[in-house]
């Protein structure tokens, strides 16, 4: 795998920290529990998608864009990062924000990520739930072309072959890391949404000829179509990168039994690990994505899904300026 090949800007701080969860570990008994810090990324408070964005970014410059389009939840922080992408090269961010979740209260279109929207002057408009929402994105990439803009147009979560080889990078970038700390990774966890973080990372572990399961904790889709997704994906990534042979679909794992009521949605165990985590080790996930990761991990690890003397790695995707927009959840350690 050589991804200089492909173009490629600098928006993040990386390689990111690879980092060992002492007090978690301790804890839970075990299996050893890594960290890879994600969060840490630097761009707007940081977060996945700053990876699929140096290599998306890049296209989007080259084909000559002055905008960028895309879409995501309300309180997307997919939408976030790309509009801090485009203030870096001179562009400004469309994006549709889809009225996914309704009833967490007064601050959630205001609060959070939608704040930080405002303040990188993404040009942002709500739709309600249940629209193609890659396809309204095309048609208001489609009306800014007709009103004289270059738009370049990227999915939702960024999410195609292109952004995902910002995490066959991510791999080869965790492989190395652990090479050289001699630690020999059993398994690596993370929430998977629109499917590009889980399908990057599994190409370039083929790739790399690096067999480390990828465990994905569903957040929105149920495992079936979320196995597809992520194969449809990886498949494309792996042809993309060149890799010969086929990627089975027996390579990808997903778990939903950790989205509760749905997206967006909070749920007990959701909350459990965000409060530990802040708690045990100063870390803050997020409630939509790495706060029900990281109950999915360590519901995995009580159902004795990993073994006590692995080493496993979460994978921090970021998201915490999402608190802002749940602050109800988390009111009850004031004693409120
Ligand atoms: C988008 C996102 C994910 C999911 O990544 P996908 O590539 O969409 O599957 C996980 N965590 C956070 C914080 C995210 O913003």
């Amino acid at each position: 795998m050589h991804l200089a090949r492909f173009k490629r800007i600098s928006l993040g701080h990386f390689p990111t920290p690879l980092e060992r969860l002492d007090n978690l570990t301790s804890l839970l008994g075990g299996p050893e529990i890594w960290i890879k810090r994600d969060d840490c990324t630097g761009l707007a408070t940081g977060g996945n998608k700053t990876r699929k964005l140096e290599f998306l970014v890049a296209e989007a410059i080259a084909s000559g864009a002055d905008t960028l389009v895309t879409q995501g939840a309300t309180q997307s922080n997919h939408v976030r990062q790309t509009a801090a992408a485009a203030r870096k090269v001179g562009m400004t961010c469309h994006a549709l924000l889809e009225r996914r979740v309704t009833n967490q209260g007064e601050q959630y279109e205001q609060a959070g990520n939608v704040l930080l929207d405002d303040m990188l002057k993404c040009e942002y408009h709500f739709c309600d739930e249940g629209l193609d929402m890659n396809a309204e994105g095309l048609k208001l990439a489609e009306s800014l072309a007709e009103k004289g803009r270059k738009p370049y147009f990227i999915p939702g979560g960024g999410s195609n072959a292109i952004g995902a080889l910002g995490y066959a990078n991510a791999a080869q970038e965790l492989v190395y890391q652990a090479d050289a700390m001699g630690l020999r990774i059993d398994g690596l966890v993370h929430a998977t949404g629109s499917a590009g973080t889980q399908a990057g990372l599994v190409a370039g572990f083929v790739a790399l000829n690096a067999p480390i399961p990828v465990v994905g904790i569903s957040v929105r889709a149920k495992r079936e179509a979320q196995v597809t997704n992520v194969h449809k994906l990886a498949c494309a990534t792996h042809d993309l990168i060149g890799t010969r042979g086929d990627l089975d679909v027996n390579m990808i794992e997903a778990h939903d039994d950790y989205v509760g009521p749905g997206y967006g949605q909070p749920t007990d165990a959701m909350v459990d690990a965000i409060s530990l985590l802040a708690a045990e080790e100063g870390i803050f996930l997020d409630p939509v994505y790495s706060g029900k990761g990281m109950a999915g991990m360590i519901g995995l690890i009580q159902k004795g899904h990993f073994e006590k003397d692995e080493s496993i790695v979460f994978l921090h995707t970021g998201g915490s300026a999402g608190l802002f927009a749940y602050p109800h959840l988390f009111s009850k350690q004031r004693g409120a």
